[in-house]
């Protein structure tokens, strides 16, 4: 029987590697720990909780709550692993991240066909050998240069600088409008324009507003990235800087009352369904709760659905809308799979779903089956779907979110029952995908 190779054993390559024990397929796990630790990482446990101790809400019409209803269906090892070492935490499922990694460490070591194998690797797989490469945020320096080596520079990033994404249906429809600069091009920006007044007030919200502390790595990381400026550092440089930087209002006229406006804040489609936007230019480091009181006040998005908030934090990830398809598999080489943080999903849940599916389908490849794609009303259908559009322009990575799922057939005002009907419907279509994969 071919034995195939993961590469890391955090959450993704856990999930993959069980994933495939599971259908028969010997697997060489590779894990650098604990001869090397990333920046990040202490314990010499796999699955490592590198930060936060929560999964998030368990609350199932919540996009982390259905996550969690997904992965359990599919047999997951992470979610088995929370279940065992929760600790009481409110609506969040919380854990013990001792336990929890030991919990996944120990069922990696007791499977026969696991073979845990410690050390770096600096070399990408020969193109023949089936593997998952799982090496997550923080993958070996090593290794990168060899992914960059592989796939070109310019498909391999370092950084998140990634700008908050909002629901088209939240935006007030009467103070935005579709325009492009000098009408070049389709009208593919939404343009939300504001007065001196609107602009002023924004402008010193913007200054004021509190910053996330970054661990003392990624401070001294960034200072050597200099590929985009915080927002609000922008800002900070004088008061007129951003109207001639991302809120330049030259060329932008509302078509229908002919108005110009002293600054305008452009939105780009952030999907083939046109149901999120990205607020171009606000990459930004504000907490997150300022990021909602500040760019609420931008005319437009008074009442904004926040699906994302912007982030700038180190972050390997290639870039998946050109390289992989929906099964995280290699376009160029169909026995060559990526999954986790690296393909471009965000969190932790993210990244282990993507494990687990990565590794059914590299077990499905293994026995000649064909592979079978997600639905995208699934959560998980829905990230691979996101991160293998190569119509995305400017990837950048996505957490669960319930912007990212089709809409229902029928409109539905009430958020809560409207999220209820998505997730059954995920639910649903899961199962059936499950129950229809023959092995
Ligand atoms: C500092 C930081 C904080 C984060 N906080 C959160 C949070 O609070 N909540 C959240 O949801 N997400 C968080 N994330 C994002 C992400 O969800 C986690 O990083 C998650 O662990 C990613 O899972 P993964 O399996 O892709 O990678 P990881 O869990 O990082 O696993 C990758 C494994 O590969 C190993 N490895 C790397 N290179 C090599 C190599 N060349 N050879 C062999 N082994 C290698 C590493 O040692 C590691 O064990 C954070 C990320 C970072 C960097």
């Amino acid at each position: 029987m071919t034995k195939v190779l993961v590469v890391g054993a955090g959450l993704a390559g856990c999930e993959a590697a069980l994933a495939l024990a599971k259908n028969g397929i010997e697997v060489d796990l590779i894990e650098m720990k604990p001869q090397k630790f990333t920046p990040a990482h202490k314990n010499p446990c796999f699955a490592e909780l590198v930060c936060s101790n929560s999964l998030k809400s368990v609350h199932k019409e919540t996009a982390s709550g259905l996550l969690k209803e997904e992965l359990k269906l599919l047999g997951s090892i992470v979610m088995e692993a929370a279940e065992s070492t929760k600790i009481p935490a409110g609506d969040a499922l919380a854990v013990n991240r001792e336990q929890f990694s030991q919990y996944v460490t120990d069922r990696i070591k007791e499977n026969q066909l696991i073979r845990v194998i410690q050390m770096e690797l600096t070399e990408l797989p020969a193109r023949e050998t089936p593997c998952i490469i799982a090496t997550g945020p923080l993958t070996s320096a090593k290794l990168c240069r060899e992914i960059e080596k592989s796939f070109g520079e310019e498909n391999l990033s370092f950084f998140d600088a990634a700008a908050p994404i909002v629901t088209g249906e939240s935006l007030d429809k009467s103070k935005v409008f579709f325009a492009s600069r000098y009408n070049k091009g389709g009208a593919d920006y939404l343009n939300c324009p504001m007065n001196k007044e609107e602009y002023e007030k924004f402008y010193d919200a913007l200054i004021n507003a509190e910053t996330v502390q970054l661990p003392s790595f990624e401070q001294e990381e960034l200072k050597t990235f200099s590929g985009c400026m915080p927002i609000e550092i922008m800002a900070k440089k004088g008061k007129d800087t951003l109207r001639f930087g991302p809120l330049k209002p030259v060329g932008i006229t509302n078509p229908v009352t002919n108005a110009k406006a002293y600054a305008v804040v452009q939105l780009r489609q952030e999907n083939k369904m046109c149901s999120l936007f990205n607020l171009v230019g606000f990459q930004t480091n504000l907490k997150w709760g300022e990021q909602k009181r500040v760019f609420s006040l931008i005319p437009g998005l008074c009442d904004a659905e926040f699906v994302r908030y912007g982030v700038m934090h180190r972050n390997t990830f290639i870039n998946s809308p050109k390289l992989l398809d929906g099964y995280f598999r290699c376009k160029m080489n169909h026995r060559r799979f990526f999954a986790g943080q690296i393909t471009g999903v965000e969190g932790y849940l993210e990244s282990a779903v993507s494990g687990l599916v990565a590794g059914l389908n590299l077990a499905r490849t293994i026995k000649n089956l064909k592979l079978v794609p997600l639905p995208q009303t699934t959560m998980i259908g829905a990230l691979a779907a996101y991160i293998s559009d190569g119509s995305t322009p400017n990837f950048q990575p996505m957490n669960s979110n319930m912007g990212i799922l089709p809409p229902l057939e029928t409109k539905i005002r009430d958020k809560r029952v409207k999220h209820e009907k998505l997730a059954e419907r995920a639910i649903s279509a899961l199962t059936a995908w499950h129950a229809s994969l023959e092995w």
